[in-house]
């Protein structure tokens, strides 16, 4: 593993950014992209995912490009956007609207990956949910929502009135399962300007999406526990898939 800063230019931070490649087929495995903090009011994603890293539980046949925490001046005040008062994951169109997004747009240029992950919290659900673009007939999000239920966690029942950050009349934007949320990446793509980070990937470099949502409500072990069940699970479908 190898571990650098990112500048963001124009403003006093930087992001780490960590990358693991095989030493069995260096350059020839398939990429994953995981990041987390986004938001930096929702801390049990970046820890679960360097605790995830900590304790072996990617699956090494993969290489990976990890951004522990996407938005770290946010995560230091406590505050889901940036110093500039900014949503970090709103600013992925036009080449980067914030020095977030521009570092890691710049970074990721010529980079391919069979699959982005990328962790969040929510504090309006009750129980785990995910967002899968629908890329093709197939679903890691069923496998992950079940993962997720089998080790005895709640999972989120979704409707229209759930906020999941679309406006009204969304239905032709998304459909709605136990659990999961299946994005129309072309109607997305077209609407949003906003564009946030797992869409911009999508667009220009990842294959498929997956955002993870642990309950902001639940004890910290818990929302640890349940991406850690989420990451491994989405990993083992990849592998199955290829
Ligand atoms: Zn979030």
């Amino acid at each position: 593993m190898s571990v650098r800063e990112v500048a963001c230019v124009g403003v006093p931070r930087t992001l780490l950014v960590a990358e693991i490649v095989p030493r069995a087929s260096p350059g020839a495995a398939p990429a994953v992209a995981i990041a987390a903090g986004v938001h930096g009011d929702e801390p049990a994603a970046p820890w679960a995912l360097l605790a995830a890293v900590r304790d072996g539980l990617l699956d090494l046949r993969f290489a990976y490009r990890i951004w522990p925490c996407t938005n770290p001046s946010g995560y230091a005040a406590g505050t889901r956007r940036n110093a500039e008062d900014a949503d970090i994951n709103r600013s992925f169109g036009r080449g980067g609207e914030t020095p977030e997004a521009r570092a890691i747009i710049t970074s990721n240029r010529d980079r391919k990956f069979a699959l982005t992950i990328d962790m969040h919290e929510d504090y309006e659900a009750d129980g785990f949910y995910c967002y899968e673009p629908a890329v093709d007939e197939t679903s890691f999000g069923t496998a992950i929502v079940r993962a997720v239920e089998e080790e005895g966690f709640a999972v989120q029942e979704l409707h229209d009135a759930f906020e999941l950050g679309y406006p009204p009349a969304a239905q032709e934007l998304r459909t709605l399962h136990r659990g999961l949320v299946r994005p129309n990446v072309k109607a997305e793509l077209a609407m949003s300007r906003k564009l946030p980070y797992s869409m911009y990937l999508l667009r220009r470099a990842a294959k498929r999406s997956l955002t993870l949502e642990s309950p902001r409500r639940l004890a910290w072990d818990e929302r640890v526990a349940i991406h850690r069940i989420a990451l491994v699970t989405a990993l083992q479908r990849l592998r199955a898939s290829l």
